[in-house]
C-alpha cells in the first residue's frame, strides 16, 4: 500500500450525480438561506431518522450549541460524558454551561446512568442531561428517560455518531428530548460539513428556526440568533448521499466482520459491547488493549507501515487542562487504550488484512 492509510476516508457520490445539483443551484442563483436543497434533504432526513421536527445546520457544533438554547440547558450544570470527542463539551462551555462528568459502563463506553444519578445526587442545580450514543451504540436511553423524569430535567443526545443506528426498530435521533447529528466529511453520512437538530416537538422548529439565522423575520427581531444556516451546495451532498446510506452501512458491516474474524480469539484485545435489540451503524471500529503500552506499540508499527488509526477518544476529558480536574477511573482506563482502526465502505481487503496482522504480531 503506497499511500497513507487514514481511520477514515470520505465517500463521495459520482462527480455527475453531484454536478447535477450544482447545475440547478448555478441556474437558480439560489445559493443558501433555506433554499430548495437544504428544504428536501430536511424532509428526506427528518423521515429517515424518525424525527418530526428536524433542521439541518451547518456543523455538528453548532446543532449542540443551539438545542442546549432550545431545551433551556445553556448556563447550567449538565451532566455529560468525559469519553466522547471535545466538541460535546466545548458546546457546553461556549455557552456558559458548566459540564459534570458522569463516568461510562465499559463495556458499551456509554454514559452509565447509575453514575449519573449519583451526580445528580450530588448536583441537585443541575439543568440537563447530554449523553452521547458512542460509535453508534446506544446509550441506555430507558435508564436515562427515567433518570429524567424522576427529576425532571431534559435529555440532549449527542447522536454524531448514530446516524442510521435503530434501537427496537426506531432511529436513536427518535429518543430524548432532541438529538443533534454531525454531517462532517468523516461521518458515516455526510454534506461535507454540517449537521442536524432534531426534535420529537413541532414546536421547537420555530424557536430554532429563528436561532439558525440571527433571530429574525425581514425586519422584525424577536430573539438572539447566530448563523448556522446550511448552504445549497452542502445540502446537495447530503441529497445525492442519503439513498446509498443502506448500502454504505452493510458495506461496513463486512468490513466489521472481516476485523472480527481476524481478530477473534486474541484475549488481549477487545471490543465494545453493543447496547440489546440495536441494528448498527458500523459507524467505528474501536478495539480495547490491554494497557496503553500494548497500545501504543501497535500505533508505531502501523505508523511504520503508513496505517494511521485514531485515538477516539484520548485524553479522557476529564483532563481537559482548561477545566477543573474531576474524576471518573472507567472512562480514564480506557481513553489511553482505545483505536479506532481504519474503516470506510470501500475499504480494500488488504488493509484490513495487514492491519490486523500487524497488531497481533506487535502483541509479542
Ligand atoms: C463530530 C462530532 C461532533 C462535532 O461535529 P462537527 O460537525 O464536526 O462540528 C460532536 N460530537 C461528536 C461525538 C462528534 O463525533
Amino acid at each position: 500500500m503506497e499511500t497513507p492509510v487514514q481511520v477514515t476516508k470520505s465517500t463521495l457520490p459520482p462527480l455527475e450525480e453531484y454536478m447535477g445539483y450544482l447545475s440547478a443551484i448555478f441556474e437558480s442563483h439560489n445559493l443558501t438561506n433555506q433554499g430548495p436543497c437544504v428544504r428536501q434533504l430536511e424532509s428526506r432526513l427528518s423521515a429517515f431518522l424518525d424525527s418530526p421536527a428536524l433542521l439541518a445546520v451547518s456543523n455538528g457544533t453548532l446543532a449542540l450549541q443551539l438545542a442546549l438554547h432550545a431545551l433551556q440547558m445553556a448556563g447550567k450544570k449538565i451532566i455529560t460524558t468525559p469519553f466522547t470527542y471535545v466538541a460535546t463539551v466545548s458546546a457546553l462551555l461556549w455557552e456558559k454551561s458548566e459540564p459534570i462528568f458522569a463516568d461510562i459502563d465499559p463495556e458499551t463506553l456509554c454514559i452509565d446512568p447509575e453514575k449519573i444519578a449519583e451526580q445528580l445526587e450530588r448536583n441537585p442545580d443541575a439543568g440537563g442531561i447530554l449523553p452521547v450514543h458512542v460509535f453508534g451504540n446506544a446509550a441506555d436511553v430507558t435508564g436515562i428517560a427515567k433518570l429524567a423524569s424522576t427529576h425532571n430535567l431534559p435529555v440532549l443526545y449527542d447522536a454524531a455518531h448514530a446516524f442510521g443506528s435503530r434501537l427496537n426498530g426506531k432511529s436513536l435521533f427518535a429518543y430524548g428530548d432532541a438529538s443533534t447529528g454531525s454531517f462532517h466529511s468523516t461521518k458515516l453520512f455526510h454534506t461535507i460539513e454540517g449537521g442536524c437538530i432534531a426534535t420529537p416537538k413541532k414546536a421547537d422548529l420555530e424557536n430554532l428556526l429563528l436561532m439558525r439565522a440571527f433571530g429574525h423575520t425581514n425586519d422584525y427581531h424577536s430573539q438572539l440568533g447566530i448563523n448556522a444556516k446550511m448552504s445549497e451546495m452542502h445540502a446537495a451532498m447530503g441529497l445525492c448521499l442519503l439513498p446509498k446510506v443502506a448500502r454504505l452501512i452493510s458495506a461496513r458491516a463486512e468490513k466489521t466482520t472481516l476485523y472480527d474474524q481476524a481478530l477473534a480469539g486474541e484475549p488481549r484485545l477487545r471490543s465494545i459491547r453493543l447496547a440489546n435489540d440495536l441494528e448498527w451503524n458500523h459507524a467505528y471500529y474501536p478495539l480495547i488493549f490491554e494497557s496503553e503500552q500494548a497500545l501504543l506499540k501497535a500505533m508505531k508499527k502501523l505508523a511504520a507501515e503508513k496505517i494511521y488509526p485514531r485515538r477516539y477518544f484520548y485524553p479522557s476529558l476529564t483532563k481537559l487542562p482548561y477545566l477543573k480536574p474531576q474524576s471518573c477511573p472507567i472512562a480514564e482506563s480506557i481513553a489511553p487504550r482505545i483505536l479506532c482502526l481504519p474503516l470506510w465502505p470501500d475499504m480494500e481487503t488488504e488493509v484490513i488484512e495487514k492491519t490486523t496482522e500487524i497488531i497481533l504480531n506487535s502483541l509479542n
